[in-house]
């Protein structure tokens, strides 16, 4: 009941939007964005602040000893201990998005399935409310292999929801792409175009949102595009995992200009399967990929000196003597609770360090400080000592 109640919901949001496109663009009457540029580096797969902010332990040297020196760094951000706050990659994603600690569960109460439906407005929503921003424009790079986050890109509210989306750039919406397109090519054999299908229909199945065709803009159909033409059909000459999503989000900066983005870095999370080496080298490869995305942003007129960087965990670790590695998990202990943010770019203190206690769900209010408006059903306070 509770399933086919949300396919018809689904259902009728598909229809408003695709009615909503139809309408000219001054009907909506919403301003041009003319505020800066904001790039939220979700520093994910959970990390403690030994490997991150501790200047004598970081593995992300440049994080801690370079950009630090730029901007404020929130050395005791925590998420919040009260019950049913859970320390995990897509509830801390939606902590910092929607400015809330809200409950989540999956869409059909599967067990351990995060297929989740934020009910207050995300950032993106706010924004594309607010102003004249296409979806182009607001944006989550996300990885391949928490792909239920690939739909975390609207909310339920209903003055906001999925008219005022974020797009996803993912391997995956690549390879709907790439199927969609196989199928319109006139020498596929109908054997080829049999399983060519198949393969359509089983990515698109994942969709637990139901808006395929909201992302399916032309803008982003061409990005896709040039990235085929750049690195072929095989998934195998562009990088993969967390460097995939520099890749990807350096590409997008030049191609589409967005003004909001979010790029969920996850590879940390490796060292669930005991190797605490995968874990301090994803550290480094986020470090470098921080790198890369500052220095493109200084090297492009569009965006330096106009472009605000936020740079938080999803969550922390455990830090569990009696496990071999003691950062295995993020079983909603204290360290699981114990982040850290760095805020960085125009108007922003350099070189403050502020050690009080503050919370994730800051963010959110934050953001739109920034950004020219006011995330109205976000629970968390402004960060007020970012401003220089
Ligand atoms: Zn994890």
């Amino acid at each position: 009941m509770h399933c086919l109640n949300r396919r018809q919901f689904g259902s009728g949001l598909l229809a408003t939007a695709a009615g909503a496109s139809l309408l000219p663009e001054a009907a909506t009457a919403r301003r041009r964005y003319t505020g800066p540029n904001v790039i939220i580096v979700r520093f994910g797969g959970g990390v403690r602040r030994r490997e991150t902010i501790d200047p004598d332990h970081t593995y992300a040297p440049y994080l801690r000893h370079v950009l630090a020196k730029r901007g404020t760094l929130y050395t005791d951000m925590r998420i919040s201990a009260q019950d049913g706050v859970v320390t995990s990659h897509a509830q801390g994603t939606l902590y910092i998005l929607t400015g809330r600690y809200d409950r989540y569960q999956d869409v059909e109460n599967k067990f351990l399935s995060e297929r989740f439906e934020p009910k207050a407005p995300t950032l993106f929503e706010y924004l594309r409310k607010a102003y004249n921003v296409p979806s182009h424009q607001t944006l989550i790079v996300n990885g391949e292999d928490r792909e239920s986050e690939d739909f975390l890109t609207f909310s339920n509210n209903h003055s906001y929801g999925v008219n005022y989306r974020s797009s996803v750039l993912s391997l995956h919406w690549f390879k709907t792409y790439l199927l969609r397109a196989q199928l319109n090519e006139q020498d596929l054999s109908d054997k080829a175009r049999q399983e060519v299908q198949a393969q359509l229909e089983k990515l698109e199945a994942r969709n637990y949102r139901g808006d395929e065709v909201a992302q399916q803009v032309d803008e982003l159909e061409s990005f896709w595009s040039r990235w085929r033409r750049h690195y072929g059909d095989s998934g195998f000459v562009n990088a993969r995992g967390d460097r995939l999503l520099t890749q990807l989000t350096v590409r997008a900066l030049h191609e589409l200009r967005p003004k909001l983005v979010m790029v969920n870095y996850q590879d940390p999370d490796y060292v669930h399967w005991g190797n605490m080496s995968h874990y301090t080298r994803a550290i480094s490869i986020i470090d470098e990929g921080v790198r890369q995305l500052v220095d493109t942003v200084e090297a492009d007129p569009h965006y330096r000196g106009n472009t605000v960087f936020v740079i938080v965990p999803d969550c922390g670790r455990d830090n569990n003597p009696l496990m071999q590695v003691s950062c295995q998990h993020h079983f909603n202990s204290k360290s699981a609770h114990e982040i850290w943010a760095l805020v960085m770019g125009p108007g922003i203190a350099r070189g403050r360090v502020v050690d009080k206690p503050v919370n994730q769900i800051s963010i959110a209010a934050t953001i739109g400080q920034f950004m020219g408006f006011r995330a109205k059903f976000a629970e968390g306070g402004v960060l007020n000592d970012v401003f220089g």
